[in-house]
């Protein structure tokens, strides 16, 4: 039987949350996401992160920068990155978690980019515009482990996942025979029953999944010393960042924007992206793609970039790292990032002694 995982919640940050007025709302953000940040970076690090790239896809130029891009380029090119990550939860076991595992030959049956394969046709969406890094299955038994060393599957959001194939439904075998599904009870009812305007992202079908293969979860959860899924809604409802401290720093993943940049773009030589942050007076450049949720889009990227806190790298940037990170591409002049972060990997990766036991 399935017992259910004993997450904590992350300090002040639920409080703040609380705030109905948005400007308000921000404002107490700001001072409960640095409160939280100095309470989970005291514990310690995380035993182990590995990045993973996916796969490069086109995404539409107008959506990365809210605009603010000035390029005539009508696609700019993503790379979409998985992070394993190995905690010791509260009982002193010692986790597994993927975050953004994406079947991707799956998600190409999102509206979205179904449309774009009958436009462009097949080949050339597939083989000329995106390019294939590796998959979940190959990255994991490059890291030495199996699909039964898996714990916890997370996305920071479902936009483009198909669940079906990693944990079973429709017919379809589950490839990880123990894990389960972290989600934001507001993504889970979102995936369910879409309004059209989200449902031009979503795989129809895509959450059909056995039940009692899901964790609903309402707001921040620590899930061990240094690994969080914070709560930072606005891309989508229920939209999640995965945050980590290392021993060196922390550093923070979603969708929320598409380059480091994106939280400084004081600091971005993309054209056209400084100039429209003046002239807005914002501080962060949302990734537009959804319009659902904008102004919880903008505080929670406040968040995400409090909770990281500078670059070691370089220390007029965050240490956020884009999920889907924007890429050089020769499809997209004028659009390379300003800067790349090397990839969060930390300590040791190492098959799961749960499962060993469950063997
Ligand atoms: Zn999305």
């Amino acid at each position: 039987m399935n017992t259910s995982p004993v997450f904590r919640p992350l300090p002040s940050l639920a409080g703040a949350r609380a705030e109905p007025i948005p400007g308000l709302r921000l404002q107490k953000l700001r001072r409960a996401a640095q409160d939280a940040r100095e309470a989970f970076v005291k514990e310690g690090p995380v035993a182990a992160v590995a990045t993973c790239e996916l796969v490069t896809f086109p995404y539409p130029a107008p959506f990365a920068f809210s605009g603010a891009a000035l390029s005539p380029a009508p696609y700019v090119m993503l790379t979409h990155r998985m992070q394993v990550v190995q905690f010791v939860d509260r009982e002193g076991t010692r986790r597994t978690l993927l975050f953004n595992p994406s079947d991707y030959e799956r998600g190409v049956l999102a509206p979205f980019y179904r449309a774009l394969r009958e436009r462009y046709g097949a080949f050339v969406s597939d083989k000329v515009m995106s390019t294939r890094h590796g998959s979940v299955q190959s990255h994991l038994a490059a890291l030495g482990l199996t699909p039964a060393d898996v714990d916890y599957l997370a996305f920071d959001h479902l936009h483009i996942q198909d669940l079906r194939g990693w944990l079973g439904g429709d017919g379809m075998p589950a490839y990880f025979p123990r894990a389960r599904l972290l989600v934001q009870r507001s993504e889970w009812e979102v995936a369910a029953e879409p309004h059209p305007m989200q449902a031009v992202w979503l795989v129809p079908g895509g959450v059909d999944i056995p039940r009692e293969r899901v964790v609903l979860l309402d707001g921040d959860v620590w899930l061990g010393q240094g690994a969080a899924l914070l709560s930072t809604p606005g891309h989508t409802r229920g939209n999640m960042s995965l945050a980590v401290a290392t021993s060196r720093e922390v550093f923070v993943t979603s969708e929320n924007g598409v380059a480091t940049e994106s939280y400084t773009p004081l600091q971005s030589a993309i054209p056209g992206v400084r100039r429209f942050a003046e002239h807005m007076g914002w501080e962060v450049v949302l990734n537009g793609n959804t319009r659902e949720d904008s102004l919880d889009q903008y505080s929670s990227m406040v968040v995400e970039k409090l909770f990281a806190g500078t670059s070691s790298v370089d220390g007029a940037f965050v240490n956020f790292h884009p999920s889907s990170q924007l890429t050089a591409h020769v499809m997209a002049p004028g659009l390379s990032p300003t800067i790349v972060l090397p990839a969060p990997n930390f300590g040791d990766v190492r098959p799961s002694p749960a499962s060993r036991r469950a063997a």
